[in-house]
């Protein structure tokens, strides 16, 4: 039985592909009914996504657009499978989409022996076509309105998005809130670790009453505080 989406504000879902919030991906509905989904999780996703639209009377011809906030395989391996199988079209920023074409993860920027080892492990990802690229500052036209934030250091391309008429703010990577603990994203992971820190900071700057995280729970409530208070005291 497939998960039912959840509700994070008018015409915007949450839909865990991984446990009940390790790997999340999202949905924009618009008033025609039809889907744009944010990110597509790893190779086991399209079937949980397909099936957890099915619980709330989507069909996969449903879904119009995969926005992809970076590009790493727990985020870009299902979209090709999504792609196919609903005829949607794939959306990347510009200095990512490449690396999603050729199916390569962009280098890490870690320093010393452990960041070394993980410049060559896990550097291979399921590739997709993307039909269009984006880059910062664009309003897509989802929803109303989704503003891209870009927010590059995670990986080069990295988004995160802001939806400004239900007030949801989607970090993708740019923050975890892994167990409810809010983080920087983790620097192993990371392009260039400390620009990903220094560009998660503009997400304290937008207005929005929900913060929405690929990897961890939402905060529904005063969202904006909380992460603002988070970066104050990393700087501090
Ligand atoms: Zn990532
Ligand atoms: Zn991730």
């Amino acid at each position: 039985m497939p998960a039912l989406p959840i509700k994070l504000a008018e015409n915007v879902w949450r839909i865990p592909t991984l446990g009940s919030n390790l790997i999340n991906s999202f949905v924009f509905e618009e008033p025609d009914g039809s889907i744009t989904l944010v990110d597509a999780g790893m190779k086991g996703a399209p079937k949980k996504l397909i099936g957890s639209l099915a619980a709330i009377g989507k069909k996969p011809s449903d879904v119009k657009r995969i926005l992809l906030t970076h590009a790493h395989y727990d985020h870009t391996d299902g979209a090709a499978a999504i792609r196919l199988s609903t005829g949607a079209s794939v959306h990347a920023h510009v200095d990512d989409a490449d690396y999603i074409r050729l199916g390569r993860r962009p280098p890490i920027g870690y320093p010393g022996p452990l960041g070394r080892v993980f410049a060559y492990v896990g550097t291979r990802m399921r590739s997709c076509e993307v039909d269009e690229t984006f880059s910062e500052g664009e309003v897509l036209d989802v929803a109303g309105g989704l503003s891209v934030l870009h927010t590059p250091g995670h990986s080069p391309g990295h988004c995160s998005f802001l939806h400004s008429q239900s007030g949801v703010l989607i970090t993708g990577d740019a923050l975890f809130n892994f167990r409810d603990k809010m983080s920087y994203s983790f620097a192993l992971f990371c392009f260039d670790p400390k620009l990903s820190r220094d560009t998660a900071d503009r997400l304290g700057e937008s207005e929005y009453e929900v913060a929405a995280f690929t990897h961890g729970p939402e905060i529904r409530r005063n969202a904006r505080a909380a992460v603002r208070e988070f970066l104050a005291k990393r700087k501090g």
